[in-house]
């Protein structure tokens, strides 16, 4: 049933932040200001039952908070639990051009999983100022279990409305309310805290058509502050018989204020710069990081399958570790080589630590099948989830002069082998002290 709060003549505030952890600034200039703005929302939402803040779908932001502040982490599960706090579901907001499905697919677990040891992760696939979206954002998002998305960026000029139906290629569809006007669309009626009021009706009669039956969702909130410990209270003030105004997180907007049927459709990839620019340019600029990134995906899958099918040790902590470094580097400031250079120079140390660190996860598990082989064997390891036919390539002891090189496999199959080209005859000293060929043509004679 309507209220008179889900009308075309009611807007929902959304308090909330956007936090670029690392852009032009690095990670600890940013994250200094980072705690101190959390700081506040933590202190208002405190000292306000009625506040209420979506902390910006990323629960870097928290992560990071709680590293500088861990006695907080019993206030901000209260918080949630109390409603006013809406964190997660993504660890970060990544650019989904510029990192493989299997790390955007990572992201949502690792966010999902530190939400809900707080409480609960949003069930909304917030995407605020991403470049773009992959046609399979929605096929991720439900297959997660998500029935909304928010965004920006890349909604085609088709869309008159202020949401749509998002469809992967696959069919999955998920609700997705289109943020038209930018993440920030509240801020300027919040401008002249004694006129609110009338900003909000001059800014509700311009984006009327947008809205329909629904509210007018208002995102108070921008890049790297807090919301003023006031806004409540000019809210109350500002709210009227004629325009009602309610203060709630993005979840509760979207699940509990809109009402109207979606109609519009829109099928796949998201690069419309209508109503957002998507920087294309981010996609070929500093390349370099682009490479370490997809070195740093393919090491530590390796790494993982590695670890799973030929060791006995549990390298899971070492493998979260690269991957959240991994997943930390996606971030759409980070990875896409927007950032000053000493924040580019951060984002290569930690796909570099990233790839160090799956190597060795990836190294010690072929090595505890490798310590199996004979002397005169070698170990040919397949890291695919299938068998397969591959040249290998091997550096052997030539046979006796006149013998065939023969590949003997461990069930006792030949294969064909070719030879590419002799190595150079080198000697080296045994352990015993007799000299023996490692590659070459004969052995010394024993002296
Ligand atoms: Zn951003």
């Amino acid at each position: 049933m309507r209220t008179s709060a889900d009308s075309a003549d009611s807007a929902v505030f959304v308090p909330h932040f956007h936090w670029d952890r690392e852009w032009y600034e690095p990670f600890q200039v940013f994250r200094h200001r980072l705690v101190a703005a959390l700081d506040t929302v933590l202190e208002t939402a405190e000292a306000n039952p009625d506040f209420r803040f979506t902390v910006d779908g990323q629960m870097a932001a928290i992560e990071d908070y709680l590293e500088m502040r861990p006695g907080s982490r019993d206030r901000i599960a209260a918080l949630v639990a109390g409603g006013q706090l809406a964190i997660g579901p993504w660890l970060i907001l990544l650019d989904e051009f510029l990192c493989s499905g299997e790390t955007i697919v990572r992201n949502l677990r690792m966010g999902w999983e530190a939400a809900a040891e707080l409480g609960g992760p949003m069930p909304v696939g917030y995407l605020p100022d991403m470049f773009g979206h992959v046609a399979q954002m929605p096929q991720i998002l439900a297959r997660a279990g998500f029935e909304h998305a928010a965004l920006w960026r890349g909604v085609p000029g088709s869309v008159e409305g202020h949401a749509f139906r998002w469809r992967a290629p696959d069919g999955s569809e998920v609700r997705t309310e289109f943020l038209f006007d930018g993440y920030d669309n509240g801020l300027d009626v919040l401008l002249v805290p004694d006129r609110i009021g009338r900003a909000l009706g001059e800014y509700a009669r311009m984006t009327a058509d947008r809205w329909g039956g629904d509210p007018v969702l208002a995102m108070a909130g921008t890049d790297h502050n807090a919301p003023d410990a006031r806004l409540t209270q000019w809210l109350r003030r500002a709210s009227s018989d004629e325009r009602a105004i309610t203060v709630a997180t993005l979840d509760e907007y979207i699940r509990e204020h809109v009402r109207d049927e979606v109609s519009a459709v829109v099928t796949g990839e998201l690069r419309s710069h209508v109503r957002g620019n998507i920087l294309p340019g981010v996609l070929s600029v500093r390349l370099g990081l682009k490479q370490r990134m997809a070195v740093a995906e393919r090491t530590v899958d390796h790494a993982e399958r590695a670890n799973a099918l030929w060791s006995r040790r549990d390298d899971s902590p070492f493998l979260s570790v690269a991957w959240h470094k991994i997943i930390e580097s996606t971030a759409h400031d980070s990875v896409v080589g927007s950032g000053t250079d000493e924040t580019c120079d951060q984002v290569d140390a930690r796909l570099a630590e990233a790839a160090q660190t799956a190597r060795a996860v990836r190294d010690a598990a072929l090595a505890e099948v490798a310590a199996l082989v004979p002397g005169d064997g070698h170990l040919v390891a397949n890291p695919l989830p299938f068998a397969r036919t591959a040249a290998v390539e091997v550096d052997v002891v030539a046979p006796p002069e006149g013998g065939a090189l023969v590949a003997t496999a461990a069930d006792g199959s030949t294969h064909p082998v070719q030879l590419i080209s002799p190595g150079p005859h080198r000697t080296q000293r045994r352990d015993d002290g007799r000299r023996a060929a490692r590659t070459g043509a004969a052995p010394d004679p024993p002296p």
